[in-house]
């Protein structure tokens, strides 16, 4: 058994972040209205602005964070980070500048570590919510954080 990594699943029933950068925004609400008959099987959070505005348009049930200046995709990597978000899918505009460009890449980041799906466009959104996993169980490899902690601060007592 390698130990450096533990086994985690992704349940049936996913627990999606939806993030839309204001350009982008529109977009975003018109593929949750194509897909709205699968995501309605999972539970649905995203940035205060993209969650509020897909509520609007969908009647979906999308919990708000913080919106994404403010915090709302660091609270979203955190949620990752519990366990409480798998599956991510984020609208970001290439052509804009924002000023919570550290907070998008710390979101992209801790997505990786994690193994997470994160779709960053509509093609791939649309590839990822077609797949047949979104309806089934999907084991994952992630990186052992218990024995990750016990190793470093061995190493760093030494
Ligand atoms: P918003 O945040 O949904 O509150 O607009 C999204 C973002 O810009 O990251």
């Amino acid at each position: 058994m390698n130990e450096e990594f533990i086994t985690l699943t992704i349940g049936k029933q996913k627990n999606i972040a939806l993030i839309a950068h204001d350009g982008k925004k529109q977009e975003l609400i018109e593929w949750c209205k194509e897909n709205i008959e699968i995501l309605k099987k999972h539970f649905l959070c995203g940035t205060g602005t993209t969650a509020r505005m897909i509520t609007d348009a969908t009647n979906l049930p999308v919990r708000g964070y913080n919106s994404g200046p403010l915090g709302g995709d660091q609270q979203i990597g955190a949620r990752i980070v519990e366990g409480k978000v798998d599956f991510v899918v984020f609208f970001s505009d290439p052509l804009t500048a924002a000023p919570h460009d550290p907070d998008v890449k710390a979101l992209l980041r801790i997505s990786q570590v994690y193994d997470i799906p994160i779709a960053l466009n509509k093609a791939s959104a649309d590839f990822m919510i077609q797949s047949m996993l979104m309806d089934e169980m999907y084991d994952h490899e992630v990186i052992n954080f218990n024995k990750n902690i016990a190793d470093r601060a061995k190493h760093m007592e030494k």
